[in-house]
């Protein structure tokens, strides 16, 4: 996502950084790239018109113009301009002090609310809660079908009463059902149009105002740019939303509707779809997504991506072992596993500092890691504990069980032997230090 935004930026940033002293016109020259560069990623013009205002005034004042590192400090106002026009902090959704809390999605057609409605629903479960998901899309009959499909796969109740009732009467109904089975959070999907109407819009202010919701939250696709802000703006003037899941960041968006939502219709983005799978949700954070933008990366996203895949005693073990050179094969066999339940390597070496935009045209071939895998599977046990007995003879068994050449087997062993050697000079580092020694 963002990609072409990001290097678009800096390659604004890229000339003030040549230059020691800077000027003003050096200032608004760099500007104006930026301002093409925003508009080009499809942020509302009326957007950019005032960030760029509110830069410039930060930006060319004196004392700027006068540090010793200019460029740095221009970039940085960016930064943090970028993080208030999203919004500032996060913001999680609003639980009610005594529950069931209410959550009304709304939506166009094929925004992802029904897909959303069950990624919600899998993390409230996660976080211990007991959600339920209501059926109150009547006008697609296969919208009932899909959320009870969806609810099966995260494991969640649905409550659904067919296409012949009014929605109203189903939220009603839903709202009692939940307290008799005890269900604390209720996702409550609407029906969605593929244009908004005033039908539409009337059914769902009833809804809303039967249902009292804590969260009313619009589900709109990043996909469409600007429409997918004019549609917020729309859905706030007539029913009033509390925030905004935006979903298909892992298309491939501009990011135009990340960066507008909040200032055109003052509420937050509160999380990001970012797959098709259950689990592609992430809470929306305007600093860390200032930083992807920036291609300063998101490290924070990384670690608790990671902490999600690997318990903290594992990973600390893991930490443990390897600094003392005892890691092997079977360590390295869960390491990799872990990594790869994170996602797409690619998606997650995105979020290093400095690798997005150099990522664009490289292809992470995720056939290689079966590769690996297919030949640390074929070692015994044995060897994957001590790789120190893998001579040539059980080299040779290892490729041929594996079904790789014999040289990508030396090479594996290779590397691991690099590794390990590497780390075990991190190791004795890391004593060194802790007792006070000095680097030799
Ligand atoms: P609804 O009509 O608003 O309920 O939309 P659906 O939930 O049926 O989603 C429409 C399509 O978008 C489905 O094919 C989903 O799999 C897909 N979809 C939903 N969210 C995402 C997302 O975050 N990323 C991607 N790539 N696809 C998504």
């Amino acid at each position: 996502m963002f990609e072409s935004l990001q290097e678009r930026l800096q390659e604004a940033f890229k000339r003030l950084r040549g230059k020691g002293k800077l000027t003003e016109s050096d200032v608004t020259e760099a500007l104006r790239e930026v301002r093409l560069a925003l508009l080009e990623a499809d942020v509302n013009f009326k957007v950019v018109k005032s960030f760029i205002a509110r830069v410039k005034e930060r930006a060319v004042g004196q004392e700027v113009l006068e540090t010793l590192n200019p460029a740095q400090m221009v970039i940085k106002i960016v930064y943090e301009e970028l993080v208030t026009l999203m919004g500032g902090a996060n913001v999680g959704l609003t639980m009610a002090d005594r529950p069931p809390t209410i959550i009304m999605l709304c939506g166009l057609q094929g925004a992802g609310k029904t897909t959303h409605a069950a990624k919600l629903a899998l993390r409230l479960k996660k976080e211990g809660k007991k959600p339920l998901l209501v059926a109150a899309d009547v006008y697609r009959p296969a919208a009932i079908k899909q959320l009870q499909v969806l609810g099966e796969q995260v494991g969640v109740p649905v409550y659904a009463e067919g296409d012949q009732v009014s929605p109203v009467d189903i939220a009603q109904r839903a709202f009692d059902y939940a307290a008799q089975e005890r269900r604390d959070v209720i996702i409550v999907d609407t029906a969605g149009r593929l244009t908004i109407d005033e039908e539409l819009m009337e059914e769902l202010r009833q809804i809303k105002e039967r249902l009292k919701p804590h969260d009313t939250l619009l589900v709109i696709d990043a996909m469409i740019g600007q429409d997918a802000v004019t549609t917020a703006e729309h859905f706030h003037g007539k029913l009033g939303i509390d925030g905004v899941i935006l979903t298909k960041l892992d298309g491939d968006t501009r990011g135009g509707a990340a960066l507008s939502v909040r200032e055109v219709t003052g509420r937050p983005i509160k999380f990001v779809g970012v797959g098709e799978k259950l689990d592609a949700l992430e809470p929306f954070h305007p600093d860390r997504m200032a930083s992807r933008i920036l291609g300063m990366g998101d490290v924070l996203t990384l670690i608790e991506k990671a902490q999600e895949q690997v318990d903290r005693k594992q990973a600390e073990e893991m930490t443990r072992k390897m600094l003392k050179a005892q890691f092997d094969f079977e360590d390295f066999l869960e390491q990799m596993r872990a990594m790869r339940r994170m996602g797409p390597l690619q998606d997650i070496l995105k979020l290093l500092p400095g690798v997005g935009a150099q990522l664009k045209d490289i292809n992470i071939d995720e056939k290689e890691l079966k590769h690996i895998e297919a030949m640390i599977l074929s070692m015994t046990p044995k060897e994957r504990r001590n790789p120190d007995i893998i001579n040539v003879r059980r080299r040779e068994r290892i490729a041929k069980g594996s079904g790789r050449p014999i040289a990508e087997v030396h090479r594996l062993i290779k590397q691991f032997e690099q590794a390990r050697k590497m780390m075990k000079q991190l190791g004795g580092l890391e004593k060194m230090m802790k007792r006070g020694g000095k680097m030799p």
